[in-house]
This record gives C-alpha cells, structure tokens and sequence, in this order.
C-alpha cells in the first residue's frame, strides 16, 4: 500500500473502545506521546453501549463500603469456576492490578465508579464466591454537558436500554419498579422524569449518561483533558513490522493512507470478533451452524486486531471453553430493528422460559451468559435458536416482559405490532406462538403445583443468592417463583444474543501478543476482547470482559512507559531460572 504521508509518536492505539482508551489514558500520563485511531464515526465502541460493569475483586469501591473482600478468596473462586484453564499467571496479574487501574484512574481521571453493593457473583455458593456482592461496580453517572463537541461522536446507548431515551444505574431500578407503590419511589421516578423532559427540551437529548454510555464519556473526556488526538473513521489496515518488532500501522484517514510510526509499540483494542462471519465459524461451529442469533455490539467489531497480529506473527489462544458469550434477546420492530436483552424479567415470580415443544430448558434465573448457553443447547443443531418467555397478566403487569413495561405503560403497541403474543388461555397462546400446546399445558401444570409451595424441582428457580437478586421480596417463601395462571397469557419469543466475544489473542501478563513458540512480538500488545478473555470462557460475575478489558489495558500503558519494565525484567530473569532449572 502506498501512503501518503507519515506521522509519528510513541503509541499508536488502534480502537477507541474502553480498553483502547484506557492504554492511551495510561501510556499519556506516564508521558508518551500517544494516537488514539478510530474505525467508526463514533467513539466508545461496544463499550458505550454496555450495561459500564466491571467485575473487580476486592476494590476500591467495596472496601470503603465496609465490605470484606479479598483477591486470595476471589483467587479461590475463579480456580473453582475456571477448572483447567486457569491461568495463574494472567489471573494473578488481573487480581493484582485490577484494584490499582480503579486507584489510577479515581486519582488522576475523570472516570469513577459506584459499587452495586447488593450484586452477587454469578456462583456465589460456591468457594470463594461473594453471596452478598461487592465485585462490581459500575461507572458512576456523567454530565454530558462536558464533552462539549465531543458529545456528537460519542456512540449513542442501545435505545431499548433507555426509558423514553432516558437512562438509568442499575441502582435507581427498584424505584421504577416501586414508582407506584412507594412514595419515595413516585417522587424519585417523578424528579427523574422531569430532569429528563429538560433536557429533551433543551438539547434534544439525554444529558444524564449512565452505564456504559458513562463510561466511555469519562473515557473521551480523560483523553481530551490530557490531549491526546483522536482520530474517527480511520481504520488501521496493515501492521509495519521492521525485523519480526512491529514499529507502527498504516491507517486509512480522511487524508488518504497514513503511515504512523510507533517508536513504543502498538496497542491493539478492536473489540474482538463478533461480526467476523470467518472467524465465527472457525470459533463458534455449534453455532454458526443454528439460525437466527443475534451479535450485539457495533458492526465495525470485525476481528481486525486478531488478523493484524497474525500477519505480525500472533497467535489466538482457542483453549477458552466458551469463544464468546451469552444472553436471551427478542427483537423490538422499531425503527433500526433494536433488539432487547432480558437481563431483569425472566428471574421473576410467574415467567417461565420454554422451546417450542413447550418444555422449560433452564432455571430462568442463571446468569445471562447461562441463559444463552442453556437455550443453545436446548435446539437442535442447524435449526433456529430460539424460544419463548411465557407469563401470566398478573406477572407482565407487575415486572414487564423485555420491551413491554409494567404498569402504567400500556400493552397494546407491543400487542398490535407482535412483539408481545396473547392468549386468552395456554392453548390459545400456544397456538399464536407455534408452541407446541400440550407441552405447554403440561410444563405449566407441574410447574405450577410445585411454584405455590415456592419449590422447582426440575430447575431450582430461585435456588441461588444471585436468583434471587432480581427477585420480588413479597413473594415468599420463593422470591422467584410464582403460578402462571393469572389469564390472559403472554408469550415473548426469544433468541439466543451474542454479547461479545471471549476467545482472542494469547497474551502475557503484560499483554503482549505471543507468538508459536510463547514469545512476546516486540512492540504489539493486545487488550480488551482482542485479548483471550483471562476467565477462560467462564462467567463468574458481571462484568467480566470491561474488567480485564480495562485492566491489562492499564498494564499495557505502564509496560509501554516503562513503569512496570523493572518488574517485567524480574519476572523473566525468575521465569528463565525456573526454565533453566527444570531443563
Ligand atoms: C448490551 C450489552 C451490554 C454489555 N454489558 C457489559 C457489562 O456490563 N460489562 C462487561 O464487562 N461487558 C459488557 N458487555 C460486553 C462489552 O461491551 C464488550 O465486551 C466490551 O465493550 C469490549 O471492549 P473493547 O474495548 O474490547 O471493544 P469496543 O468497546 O467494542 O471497542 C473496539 C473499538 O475498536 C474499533 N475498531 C475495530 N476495528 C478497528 C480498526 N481496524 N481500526 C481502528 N478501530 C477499529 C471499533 O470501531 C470500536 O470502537 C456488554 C455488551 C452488550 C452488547
């Protein structure tokens, strides 16, 4: 490729997604001179579309909440959850540092966090795991005001993650459930509605940012304090490699082809696979093979990083046990084909999840990540993965279902426009539905007569800490199990989301891009979901690819600056001593 003009500087990041951001923050604080490069129009990526949680053992946040944590428990529980794959290496090196990013970036950033105090990890039974939650925290809040210009390139959030285009933190949502019940809840919903209708008025838009949308605003608005460039719609098309050391890329501008010269290194953060039709079919075949699932994220996520790599020499760790990971979603026919994740109504009293053959396949309560394997598993290969959340009208009235909200919101958009299917009973539903009708009946029966006990013997719905934090507190003995025999009936149909992906470039615990024989490529590290996830392709609690994402993202920066080269050293001269010794 012919360029036409060169430019130079210390690190070039290639995605301006969390990871991406958080290494140019990181190296430019520890006085490199850094280029952010940008495919999309938009910045934030996936990132600033996502739910903005991390998943970080014995933080910050936690600590001073009173909350007792530690990284040899959370050690613990990922050997439990990761089995063979654990990589005490890399787990180490995330356990270690995950807590020192969030101090970096408290003091010297304008990113901050809130701890969801209340949310478990995903097993918190099990060893090591925390039952009363702790582990993740979430961006705080952000005043988009403060982007100035910026603002127009910040990726929009998911619109069907938003109230009326009003967003909110995963703490606000029991008052929304409560607004009319509680008080409290009315006036806080009430003061909430009336900010948002101010700013509708004004700018046209949200100006509360929450989650993931905040995330990446404090991001862009750490990089442009420290002003560093940031270059939108320039993908980066080609590696330089100079003597087997990558020293810089050639990247598309609105100036023609630029080459840039990274005298440090090259940080890769192209946010992974999932819209690599290839690379899915190589890592995901079980599902390449079934129809009808649904990658979430932006459309510009097409393994660019994992392809730059190898044409440098990197190699992709496939040992993961999952390549990617999971939710339910259901299309919403709205303008853009907006697709809803149900993250919050299948764990309550009165929803059940079946096929089309009417059976359960799952306690609806797991983990999304859970949800989406169990329904992947439950069809047959090569026909198309999907099935049916099912409730009564006591039960959809009261939580919702997916984009169908509780009352007051009405119904009937979602009934006119077939989102939402009606029946007057399980037969006539089913029927709508396609569902196979005395599989219904006979799910629905035997689960009911075990539900008003507060009992699911098939599943055990409700039978774990983190079941039960979506739950209804009134509903005993069983706060996520309740009849569906309320009529009229409805059904959702569901299909299987793809979150992100989880299988990606074998890495050190510096994030440098390893080659065949496990050495590092001089100058290319890779962060974020272009990394392989460092939990092995387990889902241990929420936020599990932010949390690493941002973390060796941070390691990254510092090795890159040479904060960390000392110890870096150290730890090779020990590894090689060890190496010398068993030889
Ligand atoms: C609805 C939803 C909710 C989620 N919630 C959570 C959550 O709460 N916690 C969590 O941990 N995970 C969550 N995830 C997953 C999470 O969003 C992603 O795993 C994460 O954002 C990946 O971060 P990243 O920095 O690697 O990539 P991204 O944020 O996707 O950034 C990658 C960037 O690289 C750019 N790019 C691609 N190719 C090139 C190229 N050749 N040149 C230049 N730029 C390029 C892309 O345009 C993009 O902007 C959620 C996902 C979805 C869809």
């Amino acid at each position: 490729m012919s360029t036409n003009h060169t430019v130079a500087c210390d690190v070039l990041v290639i995605g301006a997604g969390a990871a991406g951001m958080t290494a140019a923050v990181t190296a430019r604080h520890h006085g490199l001179d850094v280029i952010v490069t940008e495919k999309a129009q938009a910045l934030g990526g996936a990132s600033a579309l996502s739910g903005g949680n991390l998943w970080i053992p014995a933080n910050p946040q936690a600590r001073r909440l009173g909350i007792d944590d530690s990284s040899d428990a959370a050690r613990r529980y990922l050997a439990h959850e990761m089995g063979n794959r654990f990589d005490p290496e890399r787990v180490d090196a995330f356990l270690e540092n995950a807590p020192r990013m969030l101090e970096f970036f408290e003091k010297n950033t304008a990113v901050r966090f809130f701890c969801r105090y209340n949310y478990p990890d995903y097993h918190p039974e099990a060893e090591g795991g925390m039952m009363a939650g702790g582990r993740t925290i979430c961006a705080e809040p952000f005043d988009a005001r403060a982007l100035g210009a910026y603002l127009a390139v910040l990726r929009r959030p998911l619109r069907t993650e938003t109230l009326m285009g009003m967003m909110t933190t995963p703490l606000e949502l029991p008052h929304y459930y409560n607004a009319l019940r509680s008080p409290r809840s009315f006036f806080y919903v009430g003061a909430r509605l009336l900010s948002h209708a101010w700013d509708m008025l004004r700018h046209g838009r949200a100006m509360r940012l929450t989650n993931g949308n905040a995330l990446a605003a404090r991001l862009v608005k750490s990089l442009l304090d420290l002003g560093i460039p940031l270059w939108l719609s320039s993908p980066a098309r080609e590696l330089v490699v100079t003597q087997g050391a990558v020293t810089g890329a050639l990247v598309e501008t609105e100036n023609g082809l630029a080459r840039v010269e990274a005298r440090r290194g090259v940080v890769l953060a192209c946010g992974g696979f999932p819209h690599d039709p290839l690379r899915r079919q190589e890592l995901l075949p079980r599902l390449a093979a079934a129809m009808g699932y649904l990658p979430l994220g932006p459309a510009e996520n097409t393994g660019d990083g994992l392809r730059l790599a190898e044409t440098a020499g990197g190699q992709l760790d496939q040992s993961a046990g999952n390549a990617a990971f999971w939710t339910g979603v259901s299309r919403v026919p709205i303008a853009g084909g907006a697709i809803q994740g149900h993250y919050f109504d299948r764990q309550r009293p009165g929803v059940i999840a079946v096929t089309r053959s009417g059976r359960r396949f799952v306690n609806e309560a797991v983990s999304y990540h859970e949800f989406g394997e169990a329904l992947i598993r439950a069809c047959e290969p090569g026909a198309e993965a999907a099935g049916f959340l099912v409730c009564d009208h006591r039960a959809i009235r009261r939580y919702g279902l997916g984009f169908a909200r509780p009352l007051p919101l009405p119904l009937f958009p979602h009934l006119r426009s077939g989102y939402l299917l009606r029946g007057q009973t399980l037969a006539e539903l089913a029927r709508r539905a396609g569902i196979d009708a005395a599989g219904l009946a006979a799910t629905v029966e035997t689960f009911n007569t075990h539900a008003r006990r507060g009992e699911d013997p098939e599943f055990g719905k409700g039978s774990s800490a983190f079941n039960r934090y979506f739950g209804d507190v009134r509903r005993q003995p069983n706060v996520c199990l309740g009849p569906v025999e309320h009529p009229p009936f409805y059904a959702l149909k569901i299909s299987v989301g793809l979150m992100g992906t989880l299988a990606g470039l074998k890495t050190d615990r510096y994030a440098r891009v390893l080659d065949q024989g496990g050495r590092a490529v001089p100058g290319l590290y890779a962060v974020g979901n272009d990394m392989a996830n460092v939990f092995g392709g387990t889902c241990p609690g929420g936020g599990i690819t932010l949390a690493p994402g941002m973390t060796f993202a941070f390691i990254a920066g510092r090795h890159l600056a040479g904060v960390d080269h000392e110890e870096s050293s150290a730890a090779e001269r020990n590894a090689a001593q060890v190496g010398a010794t068993a030889a």
